[in-house]
């Protein structure tokens, strides 16, 4: 496959989302999820925040607590974007991150979120965009942090006050994959907990050979991540070529329901 890359790289000291010059660095996980989880650790279980996959065991590191610059990204978010303009989507991730806290086992069996019981009946609703929004802000920082400029789509659906996606793919499951290792020597002394595996980078002629099926015969570029928070995964596509199909908002109904996966493969 010789097609150049459609992909832009990334303008070097600005922010990605509004392109004033960026003096932000944004925490790659939320310190409330870092200090739950260091809270209730010896000093000597650290986390490991990983760059790359699980499987390879290459570049693994091991954070020493919450403040460590290992988590924060590098200044590709200007101030205003960082702190004012996503105040809402930062606070819908923590209350929806709580609630998970809270509820972990109940969640874990029952395989679904409903949005009602965190967010409230008649609020559920924006506030799941707002962290659909965070989500989003995530998924920029990380392709801005390797270096590629984000599709505009992910901006303009962060400025939207609607449930606009274009060219966005945003999902949630279970995967215990993690705890599975925890559990196997593979792990040894460590416990992981929080995980950013390496981002895929995709430019293809079509992606036919892929599981979705339904985008082929068309020229499509996409970078897609995740974020795993114990064994919540937030996953995310931004696609670089207009889609056929437009995507849909994927929290539309009030209560979520969760597929639960094993992305390791033993
Ligand atoms: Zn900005």
């Amino acid at each position: 496959m010789t097609e150049a890359r459609k992909v832009q790289p990334h303008p070097a000291g600005k922010c990605w989302w509004c392109g004033k010059p960026g003096d932000s660095g944004e925490h790659k996980v939320k310190k409330t999820d870092l200090r739950r989880i260091f809270t209730n650790k010896k000093e000597s279980e650290s986390i490991f925040l990983s760059p790359t996959a699980v499987e390879t065991n290459s570049k693994l590191r091991i954070m020493q607590g919450p403040d460590s610059k290992l988590i924060k990204f590098p200044n590709i978010l200007c101030k205003v974007c960082n702190n004012a303009q996503s105040q809402p989507f930062d606070r819908a991730y923590t209350d929806f991150i709580a609630y998970y806290a809270r509820h972990r086992e109940r969640i874990m069996d029952e395989r679904s979120i409903d949005f009602r019981k965190i967010y409230g009946r008649s609020t559920w609703r924006r506030e799941v965009l707002h962290l659909s929004k965070y989500l989003l802000k995530h998924a920029g920082c990380r392709i801005a942090e390797q270096g590629f400029k984000v599709n505009e789509s992910v901006a303009a659906f962060l400025n939207s006050p609607a449930a606009e996606l274009p060219g966005i793919h945003l999902g949630m499951h279970l995967d215990t994959s993690l705890q599975n290792l925890v559990a196997s020597e593979t792990a040894g002394e460590f416990e992981l907990r929080v995980f950013l595996p390496d981002l895929d980078v995709h430019f293809a002629e079509s992606i036919s050979d892929t599981a979705f099926g339904v985008f082929k015969e068309q020229r499509l570029y996409y970078i897609s991540g995740k974020m795993f928070i114990d064994s919540l995964v937030f996953e995310w596509q931004v696609f670089y070529e207009e889609l056929k199909s437009p995507l849909r908002f994927p929290f539309r109904k009030p209560v979520y329901n969760l597929i639960l996966t094993d992305s390791v493969k033993h």
